[in-house]
C-alpha cells in the first residue's frame, strides 16, 4: 500500500463560528448587497491591511468586486487608451489574464518574461512594443505567483511611454510593498493567500479611480444617484461575501506567520540546485509555493514525486499561448517563458502540511 497522497493545495477559510457574528450583522441591517455596511467595513479593513503592509499608509482605497478576472477587466476598460487594438501581457501567467484582456475587446500581445523574476519588466515590455510596431492600449503586468512587482519602475515606464499599466497582482495581497496611482488588481479566490471564496479587488492610491471602479461595478451609478453616469455592469459582491472577508481579516496575521514558517522549512530542506522564487520565505509568502529546478533534474524530481504520492502542479501550465483558446494570439519570442514554465513546479503547500511531509518533499527534490 502506498502512503496517502500529499495534497498540493488545501485552501482553508474561516469556520462557520468565526463568520457567524458578521452574519448576524446582516440580519440586523437587512442589507444584502449594494455597498452595504459589511461591504464598506471590508473595503476599509482590507485597504488598511494593505496600506499597513506597504508605504502607502492611510491613502490607499479598494473596490471589492466579484472576482479577480473582473477586477482586471474593469481596470483595463477604464485606463486603456481608446482606439488601440493590443494589450501587452506576459505569456507566462494564469490564463485568466488573457481572458480579461479579450473580454475588454482587446487582442493580447504575449511578451516574454525575465528569467530570474518570472515577470514582465519594462525592458521586455519595450521589446514587445518594438516587435508590435504600434502603441498598445495598455500593458498588464503580472505578479509571479504572488511575488512582488517593482511598481515604481512601471510608474516610470508609464510616464515615459504614455502607455497605461494595470497590475494583475492576483495572488500578491500579502506581498505588495508599494501601491501607487496605477490600478492593482487582486484575487480573493479561495486558492489565493487572501482567499474569501470568490471575489477580487482593485486597489490604488488614486481615490477617484477606485470610486470609478465601484461605480462601474454597480451599473455605472456614481455614488447614491440611480442614474448611469458611465458604462459598467453588475460586478458587485454580496454582504455574505464581505462577512467571510471580515472573518479572514481577523485571522490574517496568524495565517501569514504560519505560511512564512512553512516556507522557511522548505528553504532549509532545499539543495542540489533547487530553489524557491526570489525572496520567497524571506520577503514574501503566498499560498502556492514553487520550486525552480535545474532543467536537467526536472524529470527525475517529478518521477520521485509520483513515486512518493507527492502532488505537484505547473500552476500556469506551459503558458497562455499553449491553450487552444489562445493558440493564434500574436506574440514576441517566448524562449524564456517556455524555459521557466518547464522548470517552475508547484509543490505541496498548505497549513495542514507536517514537517515530516516537507522533509519528504525536499528529499524527493534533492534526490
Ligand atoms: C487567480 C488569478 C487570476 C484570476 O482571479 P479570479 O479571482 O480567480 O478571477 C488572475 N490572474 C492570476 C495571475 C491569478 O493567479
Amino acid at each position: 500500500m502506498s502512503a496517502p497522497a500529499i495534497m498540493v493545495l488545501l485552501p482553508s477559510l474561516p469556520k462557520a463560528d468565526a463568520i457567524l457574528p458578521y452574519l448576524r450583522r446582516i440580519d440586523e441591517s437587512g442589507m444584502y448587497s449594494n455597498n452595504g455596511p459589511l461591504y464598506r467595513a471590508f473595503c476599509e479593513g482590507f485597504s488598511a491591511f494593505l496600506a499597513n503592509r506597504t508605504d502607502a499608509k492611510g491613502t490607499v482605497d479598494s473596490a471589492v468586486v466579484a472576482n479577480g478576472t473582473l477586477a482586471i477587466e474593469l481596470a483595463l476598460r477604464h485606463v486603456a487608451k481608446p482606439n488601440r487594438r493590443h494589450v501587452i501581457m506576459p505569456a507566462y501567467t494564469f490564463v485568466a489574464t488573457a481572458h480579461a484582456v479579450v473580454n475588454t475587446g482587446h487582442v493580447p500581445f504575449l511578451a516574454d518574461c525575465c528569467e530570474d523574476s518570472l515577470t514582465l519588466t519594462p525592458q521586455t515590455a519595450r521589446a514587445a512594443m518594438a516587435r508590435l510596431g504600434e502603441d498598445p492600449a495598455a500593458v498588464v503586468v503580472v505578479s509571479p505567483f504572488g511575488g512582488p512587482i517593482d511598481i515604481p519602475s512601471w510608474e516610470r515606464f508609464e510616464a515615459e511611454t504614455g502607455v497605461p499599466v494595470v497590475f494583475d497582482a492576483a495572488a500578491a495581497a500579502t506581498s505588495l510593498t508599494y501601491i501607487g496611482h496605477q490600478p492593482v488588481c487582486l484575487s480573493l479566490h479561495a486558492t489565493k493567500v487572501f482567499g474569501i471564496g470568490e471575489a477580487g479587488a482593485i486597489v490604488s492610491r488614486d481615490l477617484s479611480l477606485v470610486q470609478r471602479m465601484r461605480g462601474m461595478a454597480g451599473f455605472g451609478f456614481d455614488g447614491a444617484a440611480r442614474t448611469s453616469a458611465y458604462l459598467g455592469g453588475n460586478y458587485k459582491v454580496s454582504e455574505y461575501t464581505c462577512a467571510v472577508g471580515l472573518a479572514v481579516l481577523d485571522d490574517m496575521d496568524r495565517k501569514i506567520a504560519a505560511l512564512f514558517d512553512l516556507t522557511r522549512s522548505y528553504q532549509r530542506g532545499l539543495g542540489n540546485g533547487a530553489k524557491l522564487q526570489v525572496g520567497c520565505g524571506e520577503d514574501w509568502v503566498s499560498l502556492t509555493t514553487n520550486v525552480i529546478l535545474p532543467d536537467d533534474r526536472v524529470s527525475s524530481v517529478l518521477a520521485a514525486f509520483e513515486k512518493n504520492g507527492i502532488m505537484w502542479r505547473r500552476w500556469w501550465g506551459d503558458g497562455v499561448h499553449t491553450h487552444p483558446a489562445f493558440a493564434s494570439v500574436p506574440r514576441a519570442d517566448l524562449t524564456v517563458s517556455e524555459r521557466v514554465a518547464y522548470r517552475t513546479i508547484g509543490v505541496p503547500f498548505h497549513e495542514k502540511l507536517t514537517q515530516d511531509q516537507v522533509a519528504l518533499v525536499c528529499q524527493a527534490i534533492c534526490g
